[in-house]
């Protein structure tokens, strides 16, 4: 039994599935204990599309730290934070003719959501939100109310209040707009619904098993919410950052949210920062009313403005287009030749295999880590393999993951015909 066994609880998750103890990582590669080595095409969830460590992160960083840079400020003013609220207004806001309100919560994902939803309910005076099928916007209550799997639900221990699932795009078959039941729901008196303070939308289903919403849902979906009065909310915590190829995924659909989450790769070297992107009018917190001691870590603002550089010129979303062609094609044949019934989606560089055969993701997964390559599953029944690789990845390693996850998928499938025997 090792000490994390022995010691560390129960509820450790990834750990099981990459039993490694990783020591150092570089770019796309991440080293053992043993000096094994990695490929990663998990990427922390989406944390790390820039790769592990990079250069010009780490360099602006070291440099803060090394003359003394001030860590800690509560939400007090400091330079780390004037520098990158200018930089992202600069790179990120303006060129895209966005005009947001920045609310730096407590650093993780969840807070981003909750103060989001916070905020909704406060500025329309309802309660429900929106959410949808297999959603995931985090593990907090008011997250969890809005997220899909009945598992983490349950984890809360209370009931779940003031939220509502709807069909997602894609939930009742490709032929089916979900959206005319939310419609019909809304405008219908007798529905039984009451129209709710904000929808939360992720624009592709990380978690929930890379379920991509097509464009004109979208932007059906802004349309209906905006005639309602309603709060579009998108949760871009996992793919937004450049995951789709533009820095927001939902810049594809041509739609403006009210309100923006960003979390995971926004500090851009793993430091944990979130961020809540806010239509002016809709600004309406009173001083203090969202607080948390981890507001804008002053380090995460120094990597976060770093990062941004990724963002001055058009190089880093023509690689995420270009590779994405690479996935697409390479995970389109291997599933033809291999013969096994699986369905391709995705996005950028999100990309989801759905097999008919839940177990066969999982068995793809951990045959792929023997192999050195770290690759996760997601959808309710872990029924998908996930490839998240970093967006900074260069063409040959890409290929070389592909190809493990080739062998992993043949030595999954010849376990299934040996169980079968
Ligand atoms: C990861 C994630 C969250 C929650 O972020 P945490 O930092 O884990 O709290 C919320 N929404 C989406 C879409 C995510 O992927």
């Amino acid at each position: 039994m090792n000490i994390f066994e022995q010691h560390e609880s129960e509820v450790r998750g990834y750990c099981r599935s990459f039993p490694a103890v990783f020591a150092s990582a570089k770019g796309a590669w991440m080293t053992d204990n043993t000096g094994k080595r990695y490929l990663d095409f998990f990427s922390g969830a989406g944390v790390l599309n820039y790769g592990h460590n990079p250069d010009r992160i780490k360099q602006a960083l070291l440099a803060y730290l090394m003359r003394d840079g001030i860590t800690h400020t509560l939400d007090m003013y400091s330079e780390a934070k004037e520098a990158f609220i200018r930089r992202f207004h600069d790179v990120i806001l303006k060129p895209r003719g966005l005009d947001y309100r920045l609310q730096f919560p407590g650093p993780t994902g969840t807070n981003a959501v909750e103060a989001a939803l916070k905020l909704a309910r406060k500025v329309t005076g309802r309660e429900q939100v929106v959410g949808f099928t297999n959603a995931f916007h985090g593990m907090t209550l008011g997250s969890l109310s809005v997220t899909g799997n009945g598992f983490k639900r349950a984890g809360a221990g209370v009931s779940l209040n003031h939220a509502a699932s709807m069909p997602f795009d894609g939930y009742l078959g490709a032929d089916v707009d979900t959206l005319d039941l939310f419609e019909a729901m809304l405008t219908d008196n007798g529905s039984g619904m009451d129209v709710p303070a904000a929808v939360i939308l992720e624009t592709v289903q990380a978690e929930g098993g890379v379920n991509v919403a097509g464009k004109a849902w979208l932007q059906r979906l802004r349309r209906i919410t905006e005639q309602h009065g309603i709060v579009l909310i998108a949760d871009d915590i996992q793919v937004g950052c450049g995951r789709t190829g533009r820095f927001f995924s939902f810049e594809e659909a041509g739609i403006v949210p009210d309100i923006v989450t960003l979390s995971k790769s926004l500090s851009g070297y793993g430091l944990p920062m979130a961020l809540v992107l806010i239509r002016p009018d809709l600004d309406q917190w009173a001083p203090g009313e969202h607080n948390g001691t981890f507001r804008g870590h002053c380090p995460a603002f120094v990597t976060a403005t770093a990062a941004l550089g990724f963002w001055e010129n058009s190089l880093l979303q023509e690689g995420v287009a270009r590779k994405e062609d690479i996935v697409a094609q390479t995970l389109e044949q291997m599933v033809r030749s291999a013969g096994v019934e699986a369905t391709v989606r995705g996005r950028g560089l999100i990309y989801g295999v759905d097999f008919a055969d839940p177990e066969v993701a999982t068995r793809v997964s951990r045959a792929c880590f023997k192999r050195g390559l770290v690759i996760e599953t997601a959808g309710i029944n872990d029924q998908v393999l996930k490839l998240l690789p970093s967006l900074t990845i260069k063409d040959d390693e890409l290929l070389h993951g592909l190809d493990i996850v080739r062998s992993g998928l043949k030595d999954a499938l010849r376990q299934d015909l040996r169980q079968a025997a």
